[in-house]
């Protein structure tokens, strides 16, 4: 069965919808990501047809190319690991980069946004269940990241990201955003200036609608729009 793509943002904002209004949540402060790792421009303009402002890449080749062809008018996110040695390429277009993982990269986006006269927006990513190895700060190590990064004039801490581990059992993916928005707030009652917590980056296309449930403002879904997409 084929639907477009304007139906599936319409379903996916009725489902984020629904989960906000099932905990109580305003839905209007709530942010959708429209990923748009490997889809065809063509795609990426339908989907700004019916109504998606913001893009999220995680390939920085991918997102220069696709920041030089699309109109000017979306909002750029960087979601993907990021090396040091790409960053001058992004700092110049992106709105906010979720993926800041380490000191060094810090340190690194920070020089390159003082060349471009910028600051650039910034979420720390943060390893949650300290399953699997993959990117981010452990969580137990947040503070010390934070208390160096807020050092960095460049840069602004605008909140958490994660990526739930690939597990079946969405108990234990829930386990996980409850912790993201549990360090969120511990981060936020400290009251550390330069790190600000408005967003809580957290939800992919399987694990959105518990993301929300457990308080995310900003889902990062690419196949749920663009599949079935004929
Ligand atoms: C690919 C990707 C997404 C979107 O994943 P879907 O399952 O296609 O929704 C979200 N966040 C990151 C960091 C990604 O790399």
């Amino acid at each position: 069965m084929t639907s477009s793509i304007a139906d599936n943002l319409k379903n996916i904002w009725e489902q984020i919808n629904q989960a906000a209004i099932r905990r109580g949540r305003q839905p209007d402060g709530i942010k959708l990501v429209a990923v748009v790792k490997n889809i065809p421009i063509p795609k990426i303009l339908e989907a700004i047809e019916a109504g998606v402002k913001n893009l999220g890449e995680s390939k920085v080749q991918d997102a220069r190319k696709k920041f030089e062809e699309l109109p000017k008018n979306v909002i750029w996110h960087f979601i993907g690991h990021l090396q040091t040695n790409k960053v001058k390429y992004i700092v110049k277009f992106v709105d906010l980069i979720h993926s800041v993982d380490s000191i060094k990269l810090a340190q690194e986006i920070n020089r390159q946004a003082e060349k471009e006269n910028k600051v650039q927006k910034v979420l720390v990513q943060v390893n949650v269940s300290g399953e699997e190895t993959k990117f981010g700060v452990p969580a137990d190590q947040v503070f010390h990241f934070l208390k160096e990064a807020v050092k960095l004039r460049h840069i602004a801490i605008k909140g958490l990201m994660t990526i739930a581990p690939l597990i079946e059992d969405p108990e234990k993916i829930r386990l996980v955003f409850v912790g993201l928005r549990g360090l969120a707030k511990k981060v936020s009652q400290a009251h550390i200036k330069g790190a600000e917590m408005k967003y809580l980056s957290m939800g992919m296309t399987n694990d959105f609608r518990i993301a929300v449930e457990e308080g995310s403002n900003l889902v990062r879904i690419g196949s749920g729009i663009f599949r079935h997409a004929g």
